[in-house]
């Protein structure tokens, strides 16, 4: 196995090599091959993620591959002007002359691939790489196994294997594939995991983007607009039941506005997913055995105030509303990732900075109030790697916001042209003019020359 993953990656590199991948043709065409693969597969696809997670087509749509069309199309549309060489001013000490960052692609890249939106975040990262110009392995999560299968199926009928290669598989393989020199690792996953592949990278000294997760807050004021609110905070954590990096982890709410938030969240569930969501067709289930008896566990002992319920034949955990945890508790210091959002009480919206204050950076931070002095106040005094007021992961959807963590949650960014930058290195060029030469720099130094 070792020399088989070792042998592609020579392959690719020398592939990589031969500029098959640099022309601004090859990158149109294979993106081009990449949307077809979505559009005339994409009830297949949807099969699969509804195998993997449960997911129903809508949702398959809406964030995996309407998604990825998308993105595809904004790549298109933007290659040309990407990849043009940036002129930048150039100081007078260097006059004559002209100066330009020229994007060139890295080479040979490797992307890892999530289980929770197998297609989006595994084909997501490789369509910046492919646009920037490199060769790339992509490796999908081996925890969404349908998903996998099918894009190891697919991938090779729609792309140049010359330039993209598929392979599937567990720890075994990622360890192999961490062996190799990468000209960048792009890996989505968690934190311990981020960390093996970080240092497995800085051995040969490849860079990294680690997109990873925590838990990340949502403040409710009791000023926002309550229906909306809760819709959207609905809306955003129980899509793919709970199983997403940026839905909300917990809430923090004044105290006196609790119950009346509580209330509300239970009648936009109620509205969602109807009094039993274990039968609606619009709600998902927990990826395996693992998760599911790792979110049962989080519930033990704590007060729960809506749901509860599981069914470990379906992975089903009905969606979940826990009252005041214990800040100590599991619950509140690891990641939740799935149906269950707590919801923490506070004296003031200024304790609730503080709260977040004391814990790792996260991923997204949510605020819903209509107070622009206090959201003036919580983007100065804390750090996140997404903010979204008065809504969930929507600022998901505009490709020309950067994507990515800060702190424990990531490291780099991508979407649109930070994924296309991420996948590039922004070469310097500076260009001098040869008929004017000032002589103050060369040597051999006078008084005069000094003064200068
Ligand atoms: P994980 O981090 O355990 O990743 C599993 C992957 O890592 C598997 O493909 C596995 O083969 C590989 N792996 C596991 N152990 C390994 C080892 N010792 N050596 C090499 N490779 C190894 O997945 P998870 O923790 O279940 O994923 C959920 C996390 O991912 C959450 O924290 C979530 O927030 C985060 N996430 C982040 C984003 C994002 O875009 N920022 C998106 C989705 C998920």
């Amino acid at each position: 196995m070792d020399s088989e993953i070792a042998r592609q990656f020579d392959k690719l590199q020398d592939h990589f090599q031969s500029d098959l991948t640099r022309p601004l043709a090859f990158r149109r065409e294979q993106l081009g091959k990449l949307k077809k693969l979505i559009t005339r597969n994409h009830k297949a696809i949807a099969e699969a993620l509804k195998q993997d997670l449960g997911k129903c087509n809508q949702e398959s749509w809406m964030t995996e591959t309407g998604y990825l069309i998308g993105d595809i199309e904004h790549h298109l549309k933007h290659l040309k002007k990407w990849t043009k060489p940036r002129r930048v001013s150039t100081p007078v000490i260097a006059q004559p002359g002209h100066s330009f960052i020229q994007p060139e692609p890295l080479g040979t890249v490797l992307v890892m691939g999530a289980w929770n939106y197998p297609l989006q975040l595994s084909l997501a990262p490789l369509i910046s790489a492919i646009a920037a110009g490199n060769c790339a392995v992509l490796k999908p999560s081996e925890l969404a196994p349908n998903t996998s299968t099918l894009l190891a199926e697919l991938i090779p009928q729609y792309l140049d294997e010359r330039a993209v290669q598929v392979v599937e598989g567990g720890v075994e393989v990622s360890t192999e594939l961490l062996k190799q020199p990468w000209d960048h690792v792009f890996y989505t996953g968690g934190e311990r995991v981020g960390k093996i592949v970080m240092t497995a990278a800085a051995k040969h000294l490849s860079p990294v983007t680690l997109e990873l997760g925590g838990k990340s807050p949502c403040i409710v004021a009791d000023d926002c607009e309550l229906k909306v609110t809760a819709d959207r905070i609905v809306w955003s954590k129980w899509m793919n039941a709970g199983q997403t990096c940026v839905a909300p982890d917990y809430i923090l709410v004044e105290r006196r506005f609790a119950e009346t938030l509580t209330g509300a969240l239970t009648k936009s569930l109620q509205r969602f997913y109807g009094k039993d969501a274990r039968q609606s067709a619009d709600y998902g289930c927990i990826i395996n055995d693992n998760h599911f008896y790792r979110l049962v566990e989080l519930l033990k002992g704590q007060n729960i105030v809506h749901g509860g319920q599981t069914d470990a034949d379906s992975r089903y955990i009905e969606p979940t509303l826990v009252l005041d945890p214990d800040p100590s508790s599991t619950l509140m210091t690891e990641e939740i990732f799935g149906p269950i959002l707590p919801i923490i009480t506070m004296d003031s919206l200024d304790d609730s900075l503080t709260f977040i204050n004391r814990r790792p950076k996260p991923l997204a931070l949510y605020l819903y109030t209509k107070n622009r002095a206090f959201e003036q106040q919580l983007l100065n005094k804390t750090s996140a790697g997404s903010v979204c007021i008065n809504d969930g992961m929507m600022f998901m959807a505009n490709m020309k916001l950067p994507f990515g963590g800060v702190g424990n949650s990531g490291i780099g960014r991508y979407h649109g042209q930070w994924g296309f930058d991420t996948f590039s290195h922004l070469k310097s060029v500076m260009r001098r003019g040869t008929w004017f030469d000032i002589n103050w720099r060369y040597p051999p130094f006078n008084k005069f020359k000094l003064l200068m």
